[in-house]
């Protein structure tokens, strides 16, 4: 036991001394170069850059990060010593840096950005937003470098380093937000994500979780890389199911095997994963609120010859009905109540009934309108290569007030009301479904 414990102590003590602090620094030298140095507790800044709110106040915001990392990564057991410091070069011109020695040795080929260790380099950019993205960026690995020991693979790396790099910061009051969905494209300027994951899927190139765990940061990456391992960790950081086993993996981030780890962690339920994977790239936008479209998977019972009655709650995505339906055996659905399915600018709500609002459309169809899907994976067997047919949980039909539907496909029924992902959770109030097969006339 207690060799044990020596031997770890030993392998996380040699992982710190990796990582060499960085250079004396020669004040008369970098003057004479154009740099000059912005010092916090936490952040030393080395730039070109001339004084200004965004840039001088760098260092605050690295300041007011370090106790959100240290939240987020509690459950390791490690915490950045108080004298915890990083050293970071953000420039717009490379060469000052090159001429006094303190750019990297390896890796100075950079795009925007690099951390080795107690230090990091970022390249100058268009918009305080995507600077700050990029800082805590590179610090996340910092981070987890130099307190965790190690960042793990390439594709978990980065996606940590993307999903607490997205931040909301208000300078005034010096609070910091980490893992954010930055709300709108005006929010986060030019760090582009969701349009880089819209644009892919809309292209019919979107990443299965698999792809985009062999994204591989030994090369430099694009921006579409840096999307997929995003929305990835983003997934699997706000999703009520998954959230717990994601944020167990910082514990793991020295082992050899990381990626067995992972896909043993969520082999249970590898596809449902998969599908609510499809769903959320299929629908990413800016506010995309994952936890009210988590889906729990209820498997359906066969409609018996009395009518079931189900209630689908409008501040929810997909709702499991509990009821399996059968290829070709049509049913009928017809839908009553209202609920509230957006408020005006005045916070006046709009009240709406299963036919939907025509005020508003989302996806091509009526705000507020119910949709019915199937989940057809328990008789195509698995993930299946089907989950796009019509009337699939990615390709849903619209119901309205009553619709008799024919399945394409055996398996749960599920129901919601059409809206945004990133606006479904401020509706209120529920529907009345009832369900009940359609008597064929006899012949
Ligand atoms: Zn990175």
């Amino acid at each position: 036991m207690t060799r044990t414990v020596l031997l770890l102590l030993l392998l996380t003590r040699s992982a710190f001394a990796e990582w060499p602090p960085p250079p004396p620094l020669d004040a008369d030298r970098l003057a004479a170069a154009g740099l000059r140095v912005v010092s916090g507790p936490r952040l030393e800044l080395v730039t070109d850059l001339p004084p200004s709110p965004a840039i001088d106040e760098l260092p605050s915001v690295v300041e007011a990060a370090m106790p959100a990392w240290d939240r987020y990564f509690a459950h390791t057991g490690e915490q950045a010593p108080a004298d915890w410091r990083l050293r970071m070069y953000l420039v717009r011109d490379r060469q000052p840096l090159e001429a006094l020695g303190l750019m990297p040795d390896r890796g100075g080929d950079f795009l925007n950005g690099l951390s080795l260790g107690y230090e990091a380099w970022v390249a100058e950019q268009s918009t305080d937003y995507y600077r700050r993205h990029l800082v805590l960026h590179e610090a996340t690995h910092s981070y987890m470098a130099t307190v965790l020991g190690g960042c793990g693979p390439g594709w978990y790396m980065e996606a940590m380093a993307e999903l607490l790099g997205t931040h909301a910061w208000d300078p005034g009051s010096g609070r910091l937000e980490l893992g954010v969905m930055p709300a709108s494209r005006g929010a986060s300027a030019y760090w582009g994500r969701v349009k880089s994951v819209r644009d892919a899927f809309a292209a019919g190139k979107a990443l299965s979780v698999p792809a985009v765990m062999k994204i591989d940061n030994r090369q430099v990456l694009g921006p579409d890389s840096y999307a997929w391992v995003w929305s990835l960790a983003k997934l699997l950081d706000s999703h009520p199911r998954y959230q717990p086993r994601f944020r167990d993996l910082p514990k793991e981030v020295l082992r050899e095997d990381f990626d067995d780890g992972f896909r043993a962690a969520f082999a249970d339920d590898w596809s449902d994963l998969a599908l609510e994977w499809r769903l959320f790239v299929s629908r990413l936008d800016y506010g995309y609120q994952v936890a009210p479209e988590a889906i729990d998977f209820r498997p359906g019972r066969p409609l018996a010859e009395e009518p079931a009655e189900v209630t689908v709650a409008a501040d929810r995505g997909w709702q499991s009905t509990g009821v399996a339906v059968e290829a070709g055996r049509p049913v009928r659905l017809s839908a009553s109540g209202r609920f509230v399915v957006h408020r005006d600018a005045e916070g006046t709500p709009w009240p709406c009934e299963a036919g939907g609002v025509t005020l508003e459309y989302f996806a091509g169809r009526p705000l507020g309108m119910l949709l019915a899907a199937i989940d057809q994976r328990e008789s195509a067997g698995g993930e299946g290569g089907s989950a796009w047919f019509e009337g699939s949980l990615l390709r849903p039909v619209g119901v309205g007030p009553e619709a008799e539907l024919v399945p394409l496909h055996s398996g749960t029924l599920y129901l919601r009301v059409n809206d945004s992902p990133a606006a479904v959770a401020e509706n209120q109030g529920e529907l009345r479904v009832i369900v009940q097969r359609v008597k064929r006339t006899a012949q």
